[in-house]
């Protein structure tokens, strides 16, 4: 599979997670961009907090510097979205197969947003 971004560049295996929560991504080795597929989005929640399935996304607003990209999977054009309340991070989802791309960094701040979901949980 090509990177979505740099697309002459071809993703590598790379291991995230912890003990049992470990799991394989594809990974860019040019601009650190991930896959995820829908399920490996799944298993990415045993090292976190909140089920990142269950976040609200809401599509973000269109913008120019950010071009839509294609999924690997469908050949479909992705949709950018953000986590309901969280507006500031932009994720590319696929609205066939449900797979994300998250661009160098945004796997961290998936990681925020989950980390303030939960605290927000414990405030309640
Ligand atoms: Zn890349
Ligand atoms: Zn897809």
């Amino acid at each position: 599979m090509k990177c979505l971004r740099c697309t002459d560049v071809e993703l590598a295996a790379e291991v995230k997670g912890e003990g049992a929560g470990v799991f394989e991504v594809d990974t860019c080795p040019s601009c650190g961009g991930i896959w995820l597929d829908a399920e490996e989005l799944a298993r990415m929640d045993d090292n976190l907090f909140v089920d990142v399935e269950t976040i609200e996304y809401r599509a973000a607003k269109d913008s120019a510097s950010d071009a839509a990209l294609t999924c690997p999977r469908c050949s479909v054009r992705m949709d950018k979205v953000h986590p309901a309340e969280f507006e500031a991070v932009v994720v590319d989802n696929c609205p066939t197969c449900k797979g994300f791309w998250l661009d160098a960094g945004e796997l961290d701040k998936l990681r925020d947003v989950s980390d303030r979901m939960l605290i927000r949980s414990l405030l309640d």
